[in-house]
């Protein structure tokens, strides 16, 4: 009697593992495959090494929007906005722009489309923006801090890039504040579309 109900409990044991090890192989198959079917998401490393390349070209002075997705070996795709300053020859972007494409693409194995942004140099509209971004900055929070400033002119909106400072503790709210950030420079005016480049950490 006794070894009967031992067995039984041993089955039951047995059972539940191997029930358990099929969900865990499955889940992880299942995980695999969403991972390459959505792209997975980018490694920071090969993030700031698309960054660095796309920063030491001539002319550029920022990047913005970086986008990667890895969809296996030698499927990265990729894809990012170049700051050039508006006084610069068309032709001359495009050949530097063409050569980093063609560089990142045989250097880290993915393939890349560098969008350019032409950054106004217009000084009055840089300091009218000025203005705008740094108000709206400190009525979110007095303590924070906007900087490089910059922006290209569009057809139907604005598009306004900066860099913000905020005290240490905030940081990992970067999120939430660059949402609040965004909603007040839009009260102020609609047709902006804005890019907090970065939080970082008031130094
Ligand atoms: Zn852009």
């Amino acid at each position: 009697m006794i070894g009967h109900a031992f067995d039984l409990a041993i089955d039951g044991y047995v059972g539940l593992l191997i029930s358990l090890f099929i969900l865990y192989t499955g889940y992880n198959v299942a995980k695999e495959t969403v991972n390459i079917l959505l792209g997975s998401s980018p490694n920071p490393e090969l993030c700031n090494q698309v960054k660095d390349f796309v920063n030491e070209g001539m002319y550029i002075i920022g990047t913005h929007d970086l986008k990667v997705h890895d969809y296996g070996p030698g499927r990265t795709i990729a894809s990012i906005h170049a700051e050039i300053q508006d006084t610069v020859n068309i032709v001359d972007a495009h050949l530097i722009i063409d050569d980093l494409e063609k560089r990142i693409s045989e250097e880290l194995n993915i393939n890349i489309v560098i969008h350019i942004d032409p950054i106004t140099t217009d000084k009055e509209k840089i300091k009218g923006m000025e203005e705008i971004v740094k108000s709206a900055v400190k009525e979110v929070n007095n303590s924070f801090v906007a900087h490089n400033i910059r922006m290209t002119i569009g057809y139907r909106c604005m598009n306004v890039i900066f860099e913000l400072s905020v005290p240490s503790p905030q940081v990992p709210a970067a999120d939430t504040i660059r949402k609040d950030i965004i909603h007040k420079l839009k009260e102020k005016d609609p047709q902006l579309n804005v890019i907090v480049n970065s939080v970082t950490a008031l130094t």
